[in-house]
């Protein structure tokens, strides 16, 4: 039984760049790519992206707390 790297791999997509991609870490449930982890870490509030990964940060952040105050809901 032969089973190729694709199909054990989890593909997952990005939520910034919204890229397919095997290498990346889970930011508040959301899937972050290494690329777009690099960008970030590397981002000046000069840069002329650097709104669009601020509210792209922003985003899935009120996203989280929403569902937080959801299930902890008085
Ligand atoms: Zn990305």
């Amino acid at each position: 039984m032969v089973l190729s790297m694709e199909s054990i791999a989890t593909r997952k997509k990005c939520f910034i760049c919204e890229q397919q991609s095997e290498d990346g870490i889970e930011v508040l449930g959301k899937f972050l790519c290494t690329n777009c982890q690099e960008k970030l870490i590397d981002l000046s509030p000069f840069d002329e992206s650097y709104d669009f990964y601020k509210q792209k940060m922003i985003d899935i952040w009120e996203g989280y707390m929403k569902g937080i105050r959801y299930e902890n809901r008085i």
